[in-house]
Protein backbone atom coordinates (compact mmCIF):
# COMPACT_ATOMS: atom_id res chain seq x y z
CA UNK A 1 0.00 0.00 0.00
CA UNK A 2 1.71 3.57 -0.87
CA UNK A 3 2.09 5.84 1.00
CA UNK A 4 -0.44 9.07 0.94
CA UNK A 5 1.57 12.32 -0.15
CA UNK A 6 1.14 15.95 0.57
CA UNK A 7 -1.36 15.81 -2.84
CA UNK A 8 -4.24 13.24 -0.57
CA UNK A 9 -4.59 16.22 1.78
CA UNK A 10 -4.84 19.03 -0.49
CA UNK A 11 -7.49 16.48 -2.62
CA UNK A 12 -9.58 16.34 0.93
CA UNK A 13 -8.43 20.28 1.61
CA UNK A 14 -6.78 19.71 4.47
CA UNK A 15 -4.14 21.57 2.83
CA UNK A 16 -6.52 24.70 1.69
CA UNK A 17 -4.90 24.94 -1.34
CA UNK A 18 -7.38 26.78 -4.45
CA UNK A 19 -9.02 23.89 -7.01
CA UNK A 20 -9.06 25.07 -10.00
CA UNK A 21 -11.22 21.86 -10.81
CA UNK A 22 -11.96 18.66 -8.67
CA UNK A 23 -15.12 15.62 -9.56
CA UNK A 24 -15.37 12.17 -8.29
CA UNK A 25 -12.12 11.34 -9.90
CA UNK A 26 -9.63 14.23 -10.40
CA UNK A 27 -8.68 17.26 -9.00
CA UNK A 28 -6.48 20.12 -10.07
CA UNK A 29 -4.60 23.17 -8.91
CA UNK A 30 -1.58 24.92 -9.65
CA UNK A 31 1.61 23.62 -9.19
CA UNK A 32 3.49 25.67 -5.99
CA UNK A 33 6.93 26.09 -8.03
CA UNK A 34 5.66 27.18 -11.46
CA UNK A 35 8.15 26.21 -14.43
CA UNK A 36 6.05 28.06 -16.94
CA UNK A 37 3.35 30.67 -16.51
CA UNK A 38 0.50 28.64 -16.42
CA UNK A 39 1.69 25.22 -14.48
CA UNK A 40 -1.44 23.30 -13.47
CA UNK A 41 -1.21 19.59 -11.84
CA UNK A 42 -3.91 17.78 -12.30
CA UNK A 43 -4.26 14.23 -10.10
CA UNK A 44 -6.40 11.14 -9.87
CA UNK A 45 -8.33 11.32 -6.27
CA UNK A 46 -7.23 7.66 -6.00
CA UNK A 47 -3.74 7.20 -4.60
CA UNK A 48 -1.73 5.99 -7.20
CA UNK A 49 2.13 5.90 -6.37
CA UNK A 50 3.85 6.14 -10.33
CA UNK A 51 2.45 5.02 -13.47
CA UNK A 52 4.14 1.83 -12.81
CA UNK A 53 1.45 1.31 -10.49
CA UNK A 54 -1.75 1.97 -13.13
CA UNK A 55 -4.15 -0.76 -13.52
CA UNK A 56 -6.74 -1.21 -16.34
CA UNK A 57 -9.44 -0.20 -14.09
CA UNK A 58 -8.18 3.17 -13.96
CA UNK A 59 -8.29 3.91 -17.33
CA UNK A 60 -11.06 5.74 -16.80
CA UNK A 61 -9.37 8.44 -14.39
CA UNK A 62 -6.64 8.49 -16.53
CA UNK A 63 -8.69 9.67 -19.76
CA UNK A 64 -10.22 12.32 -17.16
CA UNK A 65 -7.04 13.95 -16.16
CA UNK A 66 -6.59 14.58 -19.92
CA UNK A 67 -9.85 15.69 -20.84
CA UNK A 68 -9.35 18.06 -17.67
CA UNK A 69 -6.08 19.08 -19.17
CA UNK A 70 -8.03 20.08 -22.19
CA UNK A 71 -10.88 22.17 -20.26
CA UNK A 72 -8.11 24.07 -17.98
CA UNK A 73 -6.37 24.76 -21.06
CA UNK A 74 -8.56 26.41 -22.71
CA UNK A 75 -9.70 28.30 -19.47
CA UNK A 76 -6.18 29.33 -19.27
CA UNK A 77 -6.41 30.97 -22.83
CA UNK A 78 -2.97 28.80 -23.90
CA UNK A 79 -4.88 26.28 -26.31
CA UNK A 80 -4.29 27.71 -29.05
CA UNK A 81 -0.92 29.01 -29.16
CA UNK A 82 -0.25 25.11 -27.25
CA UNK A 83 1.18 23.74 -24.29
CA UNK A 84 3.12 20.38 -22.43
CA UNK A 85 1.34 17.38 -20.65
CA UNK A 86 4.08 15.20 -18.66
CA UNK A 87 4.46 12.87 -16.45
CA UNK A 88 7.24 11.96 -14.58
CA UNK A 89 8.26 8.18 -13.11
CA UNK A 90 9.95 7.49 -10.49
CA UNK A 91 14.00 8.69 -9.81
CA UNK A 92 15.44 8.23 -13.13
CA UNK A 93 12.05 10.62 -14.81
CA UNK A 94 12.38 13.33 -11.86
CA UNK A 95 9.37 11.74 -9.57
CA UNK A 96 9.41 13.68 -6.42
CA UNK A 97 6.08 13.33 -5.21
CA UNK A 98 4.86 9.51 -5.19
CA UNK A 99 1.19 10.18 -5.95
CA UNK A 100 0.63 10.75 -9.94
CA UNK A 101 -0.01 13.80 -11.56
CA UNK A 102 0.10 15.37 -14.82
CA UNK A 103 2.08 18.67 -15.55
CA UNK A 104 -0.19 21.13 -17.70
CA UNK A 105 2.61 23.61 -18.78
CA UNK A 106 2.03 26.75 -20.72
CA UNK A 107 2.11 30.28 -21.38
CA UNK A 108 5.06 30.73 -23.28
CA UNK A 109 7.18 28.97 -26.15
CA UNK A 110 8.64 25.71 -24.11
CA UNK A 111 12.47 24.92 -24.34
CA UNK A 112 13.12 21.60 -25.54
CA UNK A 113 11.81 18.78 -24.27
CA UNK A 114 14.65 17.17 -22.67
CA UNK A 115 17.78 18.32 -21.07
CA UNK A 116 19.57 15.21 -20.73
P1 LIG B 1 7.26 15.65 -10.01
O1 LIG B 1 8.72 16.06 -10.03
O2 LIG B 1 6.75 15.27 -11.36
O3 LIG B 1 6.96 14.63 -8.94
O4 LIG B 1 6.49 16.98 -9.65
C1 LIG B 1 6.02 17.30 -8.37
C2 LIG B 1 5.50 18.71 -8.46
O5 LIG B 1 4.69 18.95 -7.33
C3 LIG B 1 6.60 19.78 -8.48
O6 LIG B 1 6.48 20.54 -9.67
C4 LIG B 1 6.32 20.59 -7.22
O7 LIG B 1 6.56 21.96 -7.41
C5 LIG B 1 4.83 20.30 -6.99
N1 LIG B 1 4.37 20.46 -5.62
C6 LIG B 1 4.92 19.91 -4.50
N2 LIG B 1 4.20 20.26 -3.41
C7 LIG B 1 3.17 21.02 -3.85
C8 LIG B 1 2.09 21.68 -3.21
N3 LIG B 1 1.91 21.64 -1.89
N4 LIG B 1 1.21 22.38 -3.98
C9 LIG B 1 1.39 22.44 -5.31
N5 LIG B 1 2.39 21.84 -5.97
C10 LIG B 1 3.28 21.14 -5.26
Amino acid sequence: MAEETIFSKIIRQEIPTPLLYQDDLVTAFRDISPKAPIHILIIPNKLIATTNDVVEDDELTLGRMITVAKKLAFEEGISDDGYRLIMNCNSHGGQEVYHIHMHLLGGKRLGPMLSV
